[in-house]
């Protein structure tokens, strides 16, 4: 088999068409992209919060709760609890 080097370019092109349909997709897939992205060096910020950290499934209408300056993802499928600080409008 031979291995096909891509680009960072083509790499962040692919990521964000994953991400863009990333409800349909299952957690192999984003098991999968997730290890390609990474192995390009970039950053997913936003976009790992498209998908549970636990299972790698992505959210499709997890419980969102807010609390203390905090916004607290539940995943639908495994129950796992993400908090993600929620940033200033103009912050950052
Ligand atoms: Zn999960």
């Amino acid at each position: 088999m031979v291995k096909k080097r891509i680009s960072k370019n083509e790499v962040k092109i692919k990521m964000d068409e994953f991400f863009s349909g990333i409800g349909n997709k299952s957690s192999n897939e984003v098991k999968k992209i997730k290890k390609l992205v990474m192995s390009a060096n970039i950053p997913l910020k936003e976009k790992r919060k498209l998908f549970c950290k636990k299972c790698l499934k992505p959210y499709k209408n997890p419980k969102i709760r807010i609390k203390r300056g905090m916004k607290v993802i539940i995943c639908p499928s495994c129950g796992f609890m993400s908090h993600w600080k929620l940033r200033k409008l103009n912050g950052d």
